[in-house]
């Protein structure tokens, strides 16, 4: 039999920084954009660094701000009729996964006959994307999903919310403006949720079956930068939701502390281009039947899903805790540390503390089965295996 050959690809231009920001009017020239669009969402577009964004942008089209909650169809396509009718050559995505997911989706629609589920990847019938997708310039204001660099988007059917993927090199941006200011400001709930997505793709990409050790190596750096950095974010965070005033030496911290968790969450996207695992399966049919936020589905699904997998995995396991603490013995160490974790940042313990009922579990369990990130798992995932996560994860 020939080897097998593997295919790696890191081609994203990522401009790094405090005030980061500030090159937007550089960027969009360089690539040639004259009208471009902002994408984002309702809350954003409410900040007081918003207006800043757009003079910077100083495009003659209207923000397209129509995104909220998870992220859906109808919003793809009132993004892509604010998208022809204003005659834009670009997007500049500004926000978390969401807005970043409709504005690649946005993209893909914009010269594309159809409809975008037409599009859907694995779909045998499904249409080439073989016409122009204009050019991408992200802002991200989290750091959860890393969406920023990667080349898919994840739109959700409004009635059914099942959960659609296109994937296409094309949706790839081609800039990544990585702004750490714009992160102060997000509350501890959702620093706390997006940190334990980005953690969970790191760990999940580690563990992934396949040979990538490019992705491997850049899985463990992320995710020594969530170790040092998520615990920090979350209790800033808090600080100034609770009205203190932080000092100088404390605001440069935090600064530091959102600058290494925006890495360390697109370290995660890049990592995964090996695969996820179990966990997101679980956290993908929360979403589908119960429109969980997928960070808090990953962060309550993670504990149960590491124990299942310890045994498949101790060697890595062992890899993961060391590099948490470089003493570390055992792979049960990196369990423990999770929880620990999951704990400082308030997360909540169970899917019953987060209002899901145990009477949806026959229904995870088929949509969890259907999805294909357990596929990749170090350890094989059957239905029974799938009811015995969601139950510890109702009990925990
Ligand atoms: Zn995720």
């Amino acid at each position: 039999m020939a080897n097998p050959i593997y295919t790696y690809a890191f081609p994203t231009t990522i401009h790094f920084g405090a005030a980061a920001r500030q090159r937007l009017p550089a960027v969009i020239a360089e690539l040639g954009m004259r009208r471009p669009l902002i994408v984002s969402d309702r809350d954003i577009a409410n900040l007081p660094w918003f207006a800043d964004v757009v003079q910077l942008v100083n495009t003659p089209t209207m923000p397209y701000t129509g995104v909220g909650g998870n992220p859906v169809l109808s919003q793809v396509e009132a993004g892509r009729a604010a998208f022809r009718e204003q005659e834009a050559d670009g997007i500049v995505a500004v926000g978390g996964g969401a807005p970043m997911d409709v504005a690649k989706a946005i993209a893909l629609m914009a010269h594309h006959p159809g409809h975008l589920f037409d599009y859907e990847d694995g779909r045998a019938d499904a249409r080439p994307v073989n016409q122009p997708v204009p050019p991408i310039v992200a802002v991200p204001t989290t750091a959860g999903t890393g969406s920023e660099v990667g080349r898919s988007a994840v739109i959700s059917d409004d009635a059914t919310h099942a959960k659609k993927i296109v994937f296409a090199p094309q949706l790839l941006p081609q800039t990544v403006l990585a702004d750490p200011e714009l992160l102060l400001g997000l509350p501890a709930k959702v620093t706390a949720a997006t940190g334990m997505d980005a953690l969970t793709h790191l760990v999940e990409a580690f563990l992934a079956n396949g040979y990538q050790p490019l992705c491997d190596g850049i899985a463990l750096e992320g995710l020594r930068l969530v170790a040092e950095h998520l615990t920090d974010c979350v209790t800033f965070a808090r600080r100034l939701q609770a009205g203190d005033a932080l000092s100088e030496a404390e605001s440069v911290a935090h600064l530091a502390a959102r600058g290494g968790m925006l890495n360390a969450s697109m370290m995660g996207a890049i990592a995964f281009q090996k695969g996820l695992g179990v966990t997101h399966s679980c956290a993908h049919a929360l979403s589908t039947v119960c429109d969980t936020h997928h960070g808090l589905a990953n962060a309550i699904m993670l504990p149960a899903a590491m124990r299942f997998n310890l045994a498949a995995a101790p060697a890595k396991f062992l890899r993961l805790a060391q590099t948490i603490q470089p003493a570390a013995t055992s792979g049960q160490d990196f369990l423990d540390w999770i929880l620990a974790l999951r704990h400082a940042i308030g997360i909540p313990e169970t899917l019953t503390a987060l209002g899901v009922s145990t009477a949806t579990t026959d229904q995870l369990v088929g949509v969890a089965l259907q999805d294909i990130c357990h596929q990749l798992n170090p350890r094989p995932v059957t239905p029974t295996d799938f009811y015995a996560l969601y139950q510890e994860a109702f009990a925990a």
